[in-house]
Order: C-alpha cells, then structure tokens, then sequence
C-alpha cells in the first residue's frame, strides 16, 4: 500500500472518479501529471493510461485481496483500506459504463444567489447576465420565464445581493427558538439511531445468510463432478462473498458515534443563531449554502 502524500493523491483521485468530479480516466490521468508527489512513468512528467485504468481497477485500495491465479476469489484484507468497498463499487461501475457521472453543480462565483432568487410574478428562480454599458459590464439578475410579465426584467446584481444581506442581517432567532431546536435535533438523533441499530441487526442477519449460503455452495462443489456445475457455483460463490464484503460495510458504518452529534448540532446551531456572520465570511459553495433560505420577497 503506498504511503502518504501519495496514498491521499491516491483517494482524491479514486473517489473523484467514483463521484464525477474526473469524467474520464483522460482527466484522472491529467489530475494525476498535476501532483509533483505523484510518480511518474518518465523525465517527461508522464502518467501511463494502463496505470490510471490499473489503479481504477485495485479492489486493494478498498481493503479487499484477490488472487484470480492462484483460486483466491475477492476477499476482505487485513490492511487498512484507503477507500470504501462502495466507492470501488462506484468506479467499476463508471468503468463499465453502467454509472454515469452525476452533472456538475453550477456554482457561480459572480452571482452567488443565482437559482436562490425567485421572481416575483412566477416564482421561478431567475437567471443572470452581464449587460453591457458604454465602456464596462454591468452585472443583473433577471427571469427568463417565457410567459412571465417580468420576462428580462432584470435587477442590478447590488441591489438583489443588499436586499439578501438584509434580510440574513434580520434572521437573529431568539434564545428560546435555539434551545427548541437544539431540543428537537437531539430527539431526531436519537430516533435515527434506534432506526439505524435496527437496519444494522438486519443487514448482520442477511450477512450471515449469506455466510450460509456459500457454505452450503461450497459443500455441493465438494460433491459436484462436472466442472461446468462446479465452474457455476465458483461463479455464484464469487458474486456472494462480493455482496458479503458490501454487506459487511453498511453494517460497519450503519450507526453513527455518539460523540457525532455535537459535531452536527454545533455547527447547525450557530448558523441558525447568526446566518449573516458565516454567509460573510464564508466561501462561496458555503455561500450558497446559506443562502438557500426563503428570499422570494425581496
Ligand atoms: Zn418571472
């Protein structure tokens, strides 16, 4: 297993792919030539494409072992994996083509409330655009809704971003409305947690199921004469221990810590007690974020 800072380059680049932030392996490959940590094939700064699909391909990152030569089917390691069995999944999947990649999320660092602002005669989130003046552009929001009375009605982009301002400047819930919530997010823990014990009970049970039935595969293969009938139930007790290894992992991750909770209500409540101080200081996808409250009259 490689070692850090290539093993991170490694998970960013994996799970970039599994999740469509890297379309192709041509932009993995590119992604990979851009890290100085990562080895490359050559003085040239080359990343070789079998390397890409090979590294794609390594059910090792993912904690598993094969050895397709020696009988060994695919099987849980005992090293630390670097992803997710289901994030390997994922990239066989897009490697097949049979997971296409999620659209990219438009965010807008010119107008940061774009799709946040709706129009008020038809409440469709209006669009943006830069119009030109004499000798610079100027920044709008407008609706583009064919039918709408307001059609390229546009709005300067510092009046619809002061009106925003405002109205987060407002949003200052008082001290009981934060001990409520506070109140009600802890109870809705609680509640998702007896779910989550419950959905792990389930998920050991179909495991061993599972265990059972590739025992019992393994017991016919002892008695079995045709290597046809034996090659199928390989086959099968191949496609089970996958879903064994999948199975394995929900019900690793299926109940979240304890001590998780502070980590959500913390940040959760100090956005509600002051949207405007992150919504400043914060970034721009952040930004978004926060701004995804109700702003329709502005
Ligand atoms: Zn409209």
């Amino acid at each position: 297993m490689p070692d850090e800072p290539v093993a991170s380059i490694i998970v960013e680049a994996l799970e970039g792919f599994a999740d469509g932030r890297f379309r192709s392996q041509v932009e993995v490959k590119r992604f990979l030539e851009g890290k100085p940590d990562f080895p490359k094939s050559g003085p040239s700064g080359y990343v070789h494409p079998s390397r890409v699909k090979d590294m794609l391909e390594r059910a090792v990152y993912a904690g598993c072992v094969e050895a397709p030569n020696w009988g060994v089917g695919l099987r849980r390691g005992h090293h630390q994996p670097l992803i997710s069995f289901a994030t390997h999944e994922r990239v066989q999947a897009r490697l097949k083509g049979t997971l296409n990649a999620p659209a990219r999320k438009d965010i807008n660092e010119d107008f940061p409330l774009r799709g946040f602002v709706l129009c008020d005669d038809c409440g469709e989130p209006m669009t943006s655009c830069w119009s030109k003046g004499r000798n610079k552009l100027y920044p709008y929001y407008l609706c583009d809704t064919p039918d709408c009375a307001s059609k390229r009605k546009s709005i300067r982009r510092a009046d619809v971003e002061d009106g925003a301002e405002r109205l987060l400047r407002e949003l200052q819930p008082a001290d009981q409305l934060l001990k409520l919530a506070k109140a009600i997010f802890t109870d809705i823990w609680e509640m998702r947690r007896a779910d989550a014990m419950s959905a792990r009970s389930t998920l050991e049970s179909q495991l061993k199921d599972t265990e059972k039935q590739i025992e019992a595969l393994q017991d016919r293969i002892m008695n079995a004469s045709s290597p046809s009938v034996i090659t199928a139930y390989e086959k099968r007790i191949g496609e089970l221990e996958r879903k064994k290894i999948k199975l394995a992992e929900q019900a690793d991750s299926a109940v979240p810590d304890q001590g998780r909770l502070s980590d959500f209500i913390e940040p959760a409540l100090a956005f509600l007690s002051s949207p405007w101080n992150i919504y400043k200081t914060a970034t721009s996808p952040l930004r978004e974020q926060c701004s995804n409250w109700p702003l329709q009259s502005l």
